[in-house]
């Protein structure tokens, strides 16, 4: 290579030197030579032709005719086997280094062979020949030179021994007679070295910025891949994410060969993850979530694509014949295998799953609308009881569209006031007295008229509505119920406040704003949160315990709770739900069930009110069984407390002054000593 402040010796015989350590260069070097070779060859065989021509004499066969003949085979064969090269595409780097190293060899082979045969035959030519001859080897070298321009060595060889030899040999020739040939040859040797040399750095820049700009290019490539990869991929369960199962059903779409019955979703809800979250921490949450991953991933078929949709949602897309059946099953195991027991970080956490199933059995139906249907088909089963599966039927978009109406209204009625309090009294069994209160939301000012609280309790839960809701009403009955200093009052709380863990928080704010005693302030659950959730609940009932206020376990009988495990859980109060109070006759199954619920909680220290209680028989049955408070239409509707106030003051002063004794014992003896044994 020429050195920076001029050439040296090394540097100068760098020039000649083949270069093949960059494999890119090499390459393309002989991608371009390749495709001139033939051409040189045929310049090289027309000029060697031209001369035999010029200077045939038959009785130099030899000379004239031989040695020119083999010069212009040598020339065609090597001129078809180049024009036979397909550039380089087929050619190893080393086989491409060896090509040249021998093309470098025989050009300068080839052209002093050329060479020497045209001074050998100098002589025989007359002076018009001899005219010819130089003109030939002149032309021919500086072609060969052109041709090889994008091999330095090579070409540089072969300007140095051509140019050299013809100097050499016509200085002297003729009596020197040619020597101005041979300097003008000697200048335009030096200058096609000179451009080689130029042409050479210009090509190898060229051929090295391709490469960078082809391995940026791969560079931005592969970058581009990785980002789409995580654009569709759900980070914490590493399976795909909602872009990418929309955007496999939008290529599904667009296919359009979706025949009927050939594409399912299956849509996944985790019923009961919120609560393993807020109680056991994120990490325990996220564990859950990748366990869960990996065990759907599992019994996946093949022709499924499973998808985290959202925080503890999956939906599986079946691309498959019969998919309705197909989805059905695959929902069914997922089902199980969703409700088996895991352990996280030393708890034995459980969820459970609500499964929506849409198709496309009836024939087309748009990608985003099949998502929507399973959607719809999951939320309808959540709606009511969870756990199941359902597959998507039109008539659950009313419910969802009244529900999401409804749950607008709301919003709009918190903000306007739409909502009331109303108040049921519960009466002492013993003496009739009114002893406590149950607070009961009302809608009378809903502007589509009054609905009723279980047509809107649950929508307010699903919504997270029921937060304010709850407060508005703990808030209204303490302010309502402040005068009445001896009258106790229950407020019911639904599962997604108790969950709340700011619930405990706004709780003693609101007693504190309206100075209601916490003793008289009664918190009435039901049993779903406490299965889903026991040790949370256990801990939350003895904070609101250690505040003062007292537990009380609604709708008992309508769950699958026993009172021996209730008792674990320290409610003071349980409240037997008024459908086991419908077939409450003496003798009957239902009185045996219902006296021996309040035998049992009576002997494990819990006070038992029975709700619904609508004729005197029923109320006889309870007062016999030793229940110790009664609620229902005998004892007085829910009203406003206007209403309440007069009916609580039209009491008998005596009865209202009366004191609840204690709780009476069983009066049977059978029922005494059963009760007994159980505690
Ligand atoms: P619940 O807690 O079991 O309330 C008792 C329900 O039984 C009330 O219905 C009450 O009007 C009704 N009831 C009372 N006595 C009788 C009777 O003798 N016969 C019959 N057939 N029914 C009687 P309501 O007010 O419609 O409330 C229904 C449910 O809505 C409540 O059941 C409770 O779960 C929920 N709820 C009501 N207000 C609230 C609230 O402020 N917060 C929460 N979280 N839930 C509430
Ligand atoms: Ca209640
Ligand atoms: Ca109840």
């Amino acid at each position: 290579m020429m050195m920076k402040g001029g050439p040296t010796l090394r540097g100068f015989a760098a020039l000649f030197s083949l270069d093949l350590d960059d494999p890119d260069l090499a390459r393309a070097q002989f991608r371009s030579f390749s495709h001139q070779m033939p051409l040189l060859y045929i310049i090289l065989v027309l000029n060697a032709f031209a001369l035999m021509v010029d200077f045939y004499r038959p009785d130099s066969l030899v000379k004239t005719f031989v040695v020119p003949l083999i010069i212009c085979v040598i020339g065609l064969v090597r001129a078809r086997w180049w024009w036979r090269q397909d550039g380089a595409a087929t050619l190893s780097d080393r086989e491409i280094a060896h090509q040249i190293r021998r093309t470098c060899a025989l050009a300068v082979m080839m052209t002093l062979a050329f060479e020497a045969w045209g001074f050998w035959i100098y002589d025989l030519g007359d002076a018009y020949a001899r005219g010819h001859l130089t003109f030939f080897l002149a032309l021919t070298q500086v072609s060969c030179v052109f041709c090889l321009m994008t091999m330095r060595a090579a070409a540089m060889r072969v300007a140095l021994a051509s140019t050299l030899t013809f100097v050499v040999y016509f200085s002297f020739v003729d009596q020197g007679q040619m020597l101005v040939e041979a300097i003008v040859l000697l200048f335009v040797g030096a200058g096609m070295m000179v451009v080689t040399y130029r042409f050479n750095i210009d090509f190898a820049n060229l051929i090295r910025s391709q490469r960078n700009l082809r391995l940026r290019q791969a560079e931005t490539e592969k970058l581009s891949e990785e980002n789409r990869r995580i654009a569709l991929t759900d980070a914490l369960s590493g399976l795909p994410n909602r872009r990418k199962l929309l955007s496999c059903l939008g290529q599904l779409e667009a296919s359009g060969t979706a025949k009927a019955d050939t594409l399912a979703i299956v849509f996944i809800d985790l019923d009961g993850f919120k609560d393993i979250n807020d109680a056991h921490g994120h990490h325990a949450g996220d564990t859950l979530i990748k366990s869960i991953s990996a065990r759907l991933t599992k019994i996946c078929p093949e022709q499924a694509l499973l998808a985290r949709v959202g925080g503890d949602e999956f939906a599986i897309l079946i691309d498959a014949p019969d998919a309705t059946a197909m989805a059905q099953q695959l929902a069914t195991r997922i089902g199980e295998e969703i409700g088996l027991p895991v352990l996280i970080d030393r708890h034995v956490l459980q969820v459970g799953a609500s499964i929506g199933i849409a198709s496309n059995s009836e024939g087309f139906v748009d990608a985003n609308e099949l998502l929507r249907r399973a959607d719809t088909a999951m939320y309808h089963i959540k709606t009511r009881g969870k756990g199941e599966v359902a597959i998507y039927d039109p008539a659950f978009d009313e419910g969802r569209i009244r529900r999401l109406a409804i749950g607008r209204e709301i919003g709009n009625g918190l903000a306007n006031a739409e909502f009331e309090v109303f108040y049921q009294p519960v009466v002492s069994a013993q003496t009739g007295e009114i002893a406590s209160a149950e607070a009961l939301i009302r809608w009378p000012r809903r502007p589509d008229g009054p609905l009723d609280p279980q047509d809107f309790i649950d929508i307010a839960e699903g919504t997270g509505q029921i937060h304010p809701l709850g407060l508005f009403v703990l808030e209204r009955a303490c302010r309502d119920l402040k005068p009445f200093s001896r009258l106790k009052l229950s407020v019911n709380v639904s599962p997604a406040q108790f969950r709340d863990p700011g619930f405990e928080r706004q709780v003693a704010h609101v007693l504190e704003q309206t100075q209601f005693e916490p003793h008289r302030l009664q918190l009435e659950i039901t049993e779903g949160y406490l299965l889903a959730q026991p040790e949370r609940a256990i801990r939350a009932i003895e904070r609101f315990k250690a505040m003062g206020m007292s537990i009380a376990l609604d709708d008992f009988g309508t769950g699958f709770t026993s009172i021996h495990y209730l008792q674990s859980y320290g409610f003071s109060h349980i409240k037997i739900d008024k459908s086991l109070l419908s077939g409450l006759q003496p003798g009957s199954k239902a009185s045996l069930l219902v006296t021996g619920t309040i035998y049992l909680a009576s002997g494990l220290d819990m006070r038992v009110i029975a709700e619904g209680v609508e004729t005197e028989q029923q109320a006889e049955i309870l007062r016999e069984a030793g229940c110790h408070k009664l609620q229902g239409y005998l004892f007085g509707h829910p009203m406003p407390i206007a209403e309440f106030r007069e009916a609580y003051e039209a009491q008998p002063e005596s009865l209202r002054q009366a004191i609840i004794g204690p709780p009476p014992a069983p009066k049977s003896p059978a029922l005494r000593s059963f009760a007994r044994k159980s505690a």
